[in-house]
């Protein structure tokens, strides 16, 4: 069941932003290095109006047809609303995808790439792009095998002419997260990729540490799914 929106969310919004700008100066980092994405997936728009009108914009969604439904309204009444599309896409959903989000986080196979490249072209919109890596190499988890991530971005490149931006990681429930972490900065690196999106609710300023750029909020700012 949804819970609905209370000024309850507000105060874990201040909360989050002040542990953002701790975890961030501990780590020797500018607090404004670090993006929030509010994720606001299976809320009702009367839930994501206050965070909105607490000024937020940065907008996380998990399926392409749940955002398509809320978020023309929110946007319509919030301009500068960035939505970032963080959960698997389908290839037959590509061109949604491509002409509603302003960054597709969940890059991570070859079919995806081409599609996404065929939509960018023939509607010239220009979504950022992130590669998500199976850091743990799960079966039932989407994104790139790590030791498959560099060929794979180089791939994107040069075959497909994307300009990839960043990467994405969710680490095992079970794992310490920051070995993920710390891989998922070491590819970034070394592919010459600014954005490092990792972190959720429940480890962001350990995500913060080992140089997120962006942290998926959900739970701790929205409450329970
Ligand atoms: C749901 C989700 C989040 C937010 O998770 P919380 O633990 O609720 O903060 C972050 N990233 C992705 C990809 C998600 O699907």
């Amino acid at each position: 069941m949804i819970v609905p929106a209370e000024p309850e969310s507000l105060a874990r919004l201040a909360e989050i932003h002040a542990t953002i700008d701790r975890a961030a100066r501990d780590a020797g980092r500018d607090p404004a290095s670090v993006k929030l994405v509010c994720v606001s997936k299976t809320f009702p728009a009367e839930a994501i109006t206050p965070i909105l009108a607490a000024g937020e914009r940065l907008f996380g969604e998990n399926r392409v047809q749940e955002a398509m439904e809320k978020w023309p309204a929110l946007r319509a009444a919030y301009p500068g609303v960035e939505l970032h599309l963080i959960g698997p896409l389908q290839s037959n959903k590509a061109r949604e995808a491509v002409g509603f989000f302003d960054c597709i986080e969940t890059v991570d196979r070859e079919k995806i790439a081409r599609a996404i490249a065929e939509e960018i072209q023939k509607s010239g919109r220009h979504p950022r792009l992130y590669i998500q890596v199976n850091t743990g190499a799960e079966p039932q988890k989407a994104g790139v095998l790590p030791q498959e991530a560099d060929r794979f971005i180089t791939q994107c490149r040069k075959d497909y002419g994307l300009t990839i931006s960043g990467l994405m990681c969710i680490p095992p429930v079970d794992d310490q997260a920051s070995p993920h972490f710390a891989l998922l900065n070491k590819l970034a690196e070394r592919n010459g990729l600014a954005d490092l999106s990792m972190g959720m609710s429940a480890d962001y300023e350990l995500a913060i540490q080992l140089g997120a750029t962006h942290v998926r909020i959900g739970s701790a700012l929205f409450g329970h799914r």
